[in-house]
């Protein structure tokens, strides 16, 4: 072995350390189930499984095949779809292999833009799909909320062949049957992109948009609290040929057949009633959070959320000077653009807060409350002294217990 590791061991046990003593708002984050985990580490990280159940590359899939079916029909129950694809690395090469299933190189989507809380594998320019697609964006309307009468109009005007629905930075409700409504008149197709809110959606806390959509994709490491990975849904079967023949061969190689496995447990374990409770509680803590921020005299994208996440405007205060001093007393978020934001991609205007990861550590209302106010206390002093209270904090609330 030509590393050393022991300093390995110590890299690992500095990163636990960490996690452990550090409180985690970041949107995307969570802390993935103990048995999404150990099932992701098993002999299965050995064998190679390009194709599909029964119809595979190399020899040798027949357990792996027992373990992609049941991964497959778990996921096919969370989300009451005809069709799912388990096998995305991510969620961008969800979206990817989606586009390959709808789309000819240099055919036109609309999407929201990345400023605005869109994402970039929706079209942004220095992305391949901005690249390989013609994109247009629509904005959010002088309520920060997507406006189903500008999509409308652009429908009508642009005629793309794709409409992207589903966001990394979003608070509001989205009237999914209307959008499908206008975009089937105009011979337009939809995707829903649920990666952040799919833990809600499968909860029954957010309508699922599967029949309204032609696919739907998702990541399975946000809400849904799995490892890192990506999946498919669809309920429209024109296009389950091509999904699959767009994912194996046309965007990946072997899947990780070990993730697959992991991503099972995943399905399996949020198809009951104490993910839909876990789910229920972020809930209840991302609206106690913000009702702090309102108290204490900031705005936010919109008065209320429906879901785990939310954008804090910081008014005059530099948001990477704001992030770096919130890490420094043991507290992770990220900044991020505001809609309209006049400020630049190093420096933008607001940050932006999640609720899942703090969630899974069972905190509630009290300890919200106290973080909330600890967060607006930095803000406004650029105090440094909160380190210990925070990692007294987060001893109480082990991640796994
Ligand atoms: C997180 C996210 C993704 C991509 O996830 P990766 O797993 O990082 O590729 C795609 N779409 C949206 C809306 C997201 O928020």
């Amino acid at each position: 072995m030509s590393y050393n590791f022991y300093n390995f061991l110590n890299l690992l046990k500095l990163e636990s350390i960490k996690q452990e003593k550090k409180i985690n708002l970041i949107a995307s984050e969570n802390y993935a189930s103990l048995s999404s985990i150990i099932y992701s580490s098993s002999c299965f990280i050995n064998k190679y499984s390009e194709g599909y159940p029964s119809n595979r590359y190399y020899s040798g899939c027949k357990i792996f095949d027992i373990f992609e079916n049941k991964a497959i029909i778990e996921s096919q129950l969370l989300f009451s779809s005809n069709f799912s694809n388990v096998q995305p690395h991510s969620g961008v090469q969800a979206n990817f292999a989606s586009f390959q299933s709808l789309l000819n190189k240099n055919d036109k989507i609309l999407s929201l833009d990345l400023k605005s809380g869109g994402h970039l594998s929706h079209g942004f320019k220095k992305n391949f799909s901005g690249l390989i697609f013609k994109i247009i964006n629509y904005c959010l309307d002088n309520n920060n909320c997507i406006n189903n009468k500008y999509i409308e109009l652009l429908i009508k005007k642009e005629k793309p062949k794709l409409l992207i629905v589903g966001y990394s930075c979003y608070q509001s409700n989205i009237d999914w049957s209307y959008l499908r409504y206008i975009s089937k008149k105009n011979n337009c197709y939809l995707l829903s992109d649920i990666s952040h809110i799919s833990g809600f959606v499968c909860s029954g806390l957010i309508k699922n948009p599967i029949n309204n959509s032609d696919i739907v994709t998702s990541t399975t490491h946000k809400t849904l609290r799995g490892i890192k990975g990506g999946i498919i849904l669809s309920n429209n079967n024109l296009f389950f040929k091509k999904i699959n023949s767009s994912v194996f061969p046309g965007q990946q190689g072997g899947c990780i057949s070990n993730f697959i496995i992991s991503k099972y447990i995943t399905f399996k374990e949020s198809n009951n009633f104490n993910f839909i409770n876990y789910n229920k509680q972020i809930l209840i803590n991302s609206k106690i959070m913000l009702k702090i921020f309102f108290y204490r005299g900031y705005f936010a994208l919109n008065y209320d959320t429906i879901n785990h996440m939310f954008l804090i405007h910081l008014k005059n205060n530099f948001s990477l000077k704001i992030e770096k001093i919130l890490e420094k007393n043991g507290i992770f978020l990220n900044k991020n653009f505001f809609p309209n934001d006049v400020k630049n991609s190093i420096n933008p205007s607001a940050i932006r807060i999640g609720l899942a990861a703090l969630t899974t550590r069972k905190i509630k209302k009290k300890e919200v409350e106290f973080i909330a106010n600890i967060i607006c206390d930095i803000i406004e002093n650029n105090n440094i002294f909160y380190k210990d209270k925070i990692n007294f904090l987060c001893k109480k609330f082990p991640i796994y217990n």
